[in-house]
């Protein structure tokens, strides 16, 4: 009988993050100023973030010392497991062997964790006091206030305001950890109350709670800094452990994937699982297929421009060239919340222009269906963003039974779904709908992007 856990000890995990910085295939592009346009100085992001953490945004070093305080608090619940989805297999008919790293198993359901400690970390390192933050979903705003009430930092969160009435159990996680949630658009910011006053009934965006977050971290006067759950250099280099644990353990099992994929929103799990991966292509001749996975509503690797944007809907966060749906774009609203960001990570952007990944959008019926499979299979109910990597290492255990090929293919399921049901009961009751690619709209957004010369 094949086996269907790999484990790796508390004392395999990972002593450094990877950092993509160093094989970057194509020279990564400046961040630029919001107003003058010019590539950003460490003073001007030194107002949101500690240095330890910009430092770790240009470095092109390899390696980066996870620091003892951040792995031992990994420890509660890394390494995290890697399965092999033996009666999804089955249930498939499927020559290929499918296996999933699982990063439901942290505290707060969801890979998240990873990156929200080290910020804490270094932020309490470097005196701050308090952090800022949005978060959509809830999955980020809990990860972060488990974090901060770990290193005793206060945490002010921005929700998006569909999300905090729609699920307001994240919220109460939030609120457990010692969290101060607002709904965004909020009256606690300028920002906030322009947009109540243009539209009071607006039911916010994460781009939107994203500018509000700014705002409340750069006129504290130094007090709060901001902190921020994906799109970052860092925060991708963060979720690395991901990935370097799943080397090891595919190890384990004495095969190695042909094919990675990981859910793409902001690329932060995509990253962390799959960059350790481009690492063995780029520098040890393996050829393994990197694909990221995307909302067929909120397209930016499949339909978005590379371009340079903002990376939030008030035009007053930092620019960077990725692809994008504009920064005003507000995308549908899907069950995968985590998903629904209009921008993409730099490095996966260029990635994804170089050839060196490639981008599946999926629609969210058909992802649902996936999810619900994949559970029947396996046990474990995937959260709607993670759902989108099970349906495409579906799509691609069918296309290995209809080739009659054995290929080995492993995915990253991010999170877990226990607090999605109303998405699942909607999903099982016939309700989802597929929104169509919303081109009008994103044509509209388009005309927004910085001229950048
Ligand atoms: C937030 C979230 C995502 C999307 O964010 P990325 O930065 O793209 O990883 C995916 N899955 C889960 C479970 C999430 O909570």
């Amino acid at each position: 009988m094949p086996q269907h856990k790999f484990l790796l000890d508390e004392s395999r995990l990972p002593k450094a993050w990877y950092n993509i910085n160093a094989d970057l295939p194509v020279p990564p592009t400046p961040v630029l100023h919001p107003q003058t346009m010019q590539p950003v100085t460490p003073d001007f992001l030194g107002v949101l973030f500690p240095m330890s953490l910009i430092m770790q945004e240009v470095s092109t070093e390899r390696y980066i010392e996870i620091p003892e305080p951040v792995r031992e608090i990994y420890k509660l619940w890394r390494p995290t497991p890697m399965f092999r989805a033996v009666n999804l297999e089955k249930a498939l008919d499927t020559p290929a062997h499918i296996y999933y790293k699982y990063e439901g198993v942290s505290p707060v359901g969801s890979h998240k964790a990873n990156t929200s400690v080290p910020q804490a970390f270094y932020n309490k390192e470097a005196g701050t006091k308090a952090l800022t933050t949005e978060t959509g979903a809830g999955q980020w705003g809990s990860a972060l206030s488990m974090a901060c009430s770990f290193f005793g930092l206060d945490l002010e969160i921005y929700m998006v305001k569909v999300s905090y009435h729609q699920k307001p159990y994240r919220r109460i996680i939030m609120e457990n950890f010692g969290a101060n949630v607002f709904a965004s658009p909020s009256d606690r910011t300028n920002y906030g109350r322009s947009v109540l006053k243009d539209s009071p009934d607006s039911p916010g965006s994460l781009g939107m709670a994203i500018s509000e977050a700014v705002e409340a971290a750069a006129t504290s006067n130094g007090a709060k800094k901001y902190s921020l759950g994906s799109v970052l250099g860092h925060v991708l280099m963060h979720q690395t452990v991901i990935g370097l644990e799943a080397l090891e353990q595919m190890e384990m099992a004495g095969e190695y994937p042909d094919v990675v994929i990981g859910c793409a929103g902001g690329g932060s799990n995509f990253a962390g699982f799959t960059y350790p991966f481009l690492h063995q292509n780029f520098r040890k001749g393996k050829k393994t297929r990197v694909i990221a996975a995307e909302p067929a509503s909120c397209p930016s690797l499949t339909r978005g421009k590379y371009a340079f944007d903002y990376g939030d809907t008030a035009a007053t966060a930092p620019i960077m060239k990725m692809h994008t749906l504009g920064h005003t774009f507000i995308p549908p609203g899907i069950h995968a919340g985590g998903l629904r960001y209009h921008g993409m990570a730099a490095s996966v952007s260029a990635m994804v222009d170089h050839g060196d990944i490639e981008a599946r959008a999926c629609k969210q019926v058909e992802t649902f269906q996936a999810a619900v499979q994949f559970m029947r299979a396996e046990g474990i109910i995937p959260a709607p963003e993670s759902a989108h990597a099970v349906r495409v290492a579906i799509d691609e255990a069918l296309a290995c039974k209809k080739n009659g090929e054995k290929k080995v293919i492993a995915f990253n399921l991010s999170g877990h779904g226990h607090f999605d049901m109303m998405a699942y009961e909607q999903f099982h009751q016939g309700k989802l709908v597929d929104y169509e690619y919303p081109a009008e709209l994103v044509d509209q957004a388009m005309k927004h992007l910085p001229k950048v010369a």
